[in-house]
């Protein structure tokens, strides 16, 4: 028997795993000693790797490379040389005809790996000649980005994970930790039990709630206003650092304006929360003297939710809350891999390390080193605009690697419409999930487990993963299917091997420059930024409150809160808000190919809705029901639980029965064009 030394390829959490191997085949996985689970695993952990011996439970491994000629045709299995021929002959008459921005391609968070999703980015870039590029993160953490961006000058949490237990004070906001990343509930856990202060914002009644010194079930869709309340009882009952915020700050008296009218007795209507449970709240995190913010997609999943983050950034600052150990904004990252993505530059606006593809000494530099004359200078589409871009006619080809948008996109009945205009669709995947099931072209390529590379945890942690067993089936790995296709479109691209890609990269990323393979393997986990091979990496950013803005000082903004875009009526009385569950992952083709994790959740999604309404609408638990949006109704069983509650269902996106996704509208955030998956006007009515 072998162990293989992985990272999970699950949430961001970054656990390490043994994989225990017999004969090619993976028969159990161990907690490893990684710097973020000491050992610890969830039961994705545990049991998430049975997909890898081929289950078939939910769908097929892909195997062969695929072409399909016609659309509604068959698709024929072919060899990998025609597959790729096929591939560049489509798409270099795509990029005559139309112009390189007709292509649109996508990097992936999940579990191919950074030095893939570098690959995927060039090849837009130097061999399409496009910014077309664009990962998950738009509809998870890209208002995190956008807005730390600006008010700090980085897009990521500040401090670390295993900083979580030694903080005096959490602020927990919209963010479900129990469910969504296991192994950072425990830190939490821990944190409480070292006497830390527990502040959960959350509509629902979640896991970490009953831990929680104060909870606030805010009203669905009221986040800015309680982030203005927040702001406002600090500033005005000088809870704040009035040194830091004149030393370290700028837009201070502008914030002031914005927050003055957000009393805590004004925001009663708009959250729903009583005053003294407000300014309690405000005091806890204002007193502390080590506090720290954590959210997830109940804050990002808005309309509005670039200016909330730059509210709660607002909140850490004034309080002197950063730059310092336990202490932080930590907008928590779900997919594995989905910092990596956003890091090697699978975005429209930026080269890896955030280098922006507007400046143009940084697309010099990129050319240059790409042995290419000019790189592209407009920002590329994002993954939620591409479906109003092909309808538009803009887009005609989508090369799609690990990303399933026909199961986990937003109103997916505009989706389906878009998939079907494209001229040409590609997809680079490990199963035969809904979207690959419209491709022209299938390219198979290896999993998790079947190779090796390098994955950034939701803390800025580098992390060395090894391959485990050999792949069957006739599959390659996901950078050496990209680097032919470019070869055969006539930009020679060879690599041996993920180190060779890697060192590419770091020497044209300042701050990852010293995070080599060597070290990664001797600490086992190395922390962006780290500018040089003498540097041990960064637990927290920020040191002596020098933050990475032109002038070095953190910036203080607000805003007024806006109403979510669809309001309730009497035909849709009720808010539809999509969370997580903790036993599947994304669109399921990995978790829901795992025996043990079927087996725990094997019914096709469900509905969760509060006693109160159950009864009002005659429903009882397990009873069928329709849920019906302005978009779309699809059939689910009722999960009662006062967990929910009063005027809103929540359900998850994993599933093909009862996919909440045909419910959901595509509400942009103005900035990072983030979904407002949290608010969908919906009824309920029992079959
Ligand atoms: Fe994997 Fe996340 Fe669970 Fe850790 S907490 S084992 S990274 S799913």
């Amino acid at each position: 028997m072998k162990k293989s030394l992985t990272v999970c390829p699950y949430c961001a959490s970054g656990c390490k795993i043994n994989l225990l191997v017999e004969d090619n085949k993976i028969i159990a996985a161990e907690g490893a000693n990684g710097v973020t689970n000491q050992g610890e695993l969830c039961l994705k952990g545990y049991y998430g790797w049975d997909f890898l011996n081929d289950t078939q439970i939910l769908t097929p491994r892909l195997k062969t490379p695929m072409i399909r000629r016609q659309k509604g045709g068959k698709f024929e299995a072919v060899s990998w040389d025609e597959a790729i021929d096929y591939v560049s002959h489509r798409l270099s008459d795509i990029k005559q005809q139309h112009g390189p921005d007709a292509i649109m391609l996508t990097g992936s968070s999940r579990g191919t790996g950074n030095e893939t999703n570098y690959v995927m980015q060039k090849f837009a870039r130097a061999v399409i000649g496009t910014n077309n590029i664009d990962c998950c993160a738009r509809v998870c953490h890209g208002p995190s980005v956008a807005a730390l961006q600006v008010t700090l000058g980085n897009g990521a949490m500040s401090n670390s994970i295993v900083e979580l237990e030694d903080t005096k004070c959490l602020l927990i906001f919209g963010y479900n930790a129990a469910d969504s990343h296991p192994i950072v509930a425990r830190r939490i856990i821990k944190a409480k039990e070292k006497g830390a202060k527990i502040i959960v914002c959350d509509p629902r009644y979640i896991e970490t709630a009953r831990i929680a010194d104060i909870w606030l079930p805010l009203k669905n869709g009221s986040n800015m206003a309680l982030v203005n309340a927040f702001l406002n009882v600090l500033i005005n009952e000088n809870l704040y650092n009035q040194e830091y915020v004149d030393r370290n700050t700028e837009g201070f008296e502008e914030l002031k304006a914005v927050i003055d009218k957000y009393t805590p007795e004004y925001v009663e209507d708009i959250t729903g929360l009583k005053a003294k449970q407000i300014r309690e709240a405000a005091y806890m995190y204002g007193k502390s003297s080590a506090a720290t913010i954590l959210w997830g997609m109940g804050v990002t999943q808005w309309g509005q939710s670039t200016d909330v983050i730059k509210g709660l950034s607002s909140m850490a600052l004034i309080t002197g809350n950063l730059g310092r150990p336990n202490v932080g904004v930590g907008p928590v990252r779900g997919q594995n891999n989905v910092q990596g993505a956003c890091d090697m530059g699978a975005t429209p606006k930026d080269y890896p390390g955030y280098q922006k593809v507007a400046d143009t000494h940084v697309r010099k530099k990129f050319a240059k080193a790409w042995k290419v004359k000019t790189l592209p200078e407009n920002p590329g589409y994002t993954i939620t605009e591409v479906p109003h871009k092909i309808l538009e006619g803009h887009v005609k080809a989508y090369y799609i690697m690990g990303e399933d948008p026909l199961q986990t996109d937003p109103e997916l009945s505009t989706m389906r419409e878009a998939i079907n205009k494209l001229d040409f669709l590609i997809v680079q995947d490990i199963f035969m999930t809904k979207t690959a099931a419209e491709a022209d072209v299938i390219l198979p390529a290896t999993s998790w487990g079947e190779h090796e590379g390098v994955y950034t945890s939701a803390d800025r942690g580098f992390q060395y993963f090894e391959k485990a067993i050999e792949p069957t089936g006739n599959v390659k790995v996901d950078w050496q299917i990209i680097s032919l296709i470019a070869t055969k479109l006539g930009y020679p691209m060879h690599y041996d091997n993920t180190k060779q890609i890697w060192d590419e990269l770091r020497m044209l990323c300042d701050q990852y420059q010293g995070a080599t393979y060597e070290k990664m393997a001797d600490l086992g986990y190395v922390q962006w930024p780290c500018p040089n091979e003498d540097h041990p990496g960064s637990q927290y950013l920020y040191h002596d409150n020098k933050f990475d803005r032109p002038n070095g000082k953190g910036l203080l903004v607000s805003a007024d809160w806006i109403p979510p875009k669809e309001q309730l009526s009497e035909e849709f009385p009720m808010v539809l808000c999509t969370v997580r569950e903790v036993g599947h992952y994304s669109c399921r083709s990995m978790t829901g190919n795992c025996r043990p994790l079927q087996t725990l959740a094997d019914e096709p999604g469900h509905v969760q809705i509060n006693p109160a309404d159950a009864s009002r609408l005659g429903i009882e638990q397990g009873d069928l029901v329709y849920v019906q949006s302005r978009r779309g109704k699809v059939i689910t069983r009722a999960d009662i639980t006062p967990r929910a509650n009063k005027g809103a269902v929540y359900m998850t996106y994993q599933w093909w029965i009862g996919a909440c996704n045909e419910l959901t509208l595509d509400h942009l955030d103005p900035v990072s064009r983030t979904p407002e998956y949290k608010h969908s006007a919906v009824n309920v009515l029992k079959i």
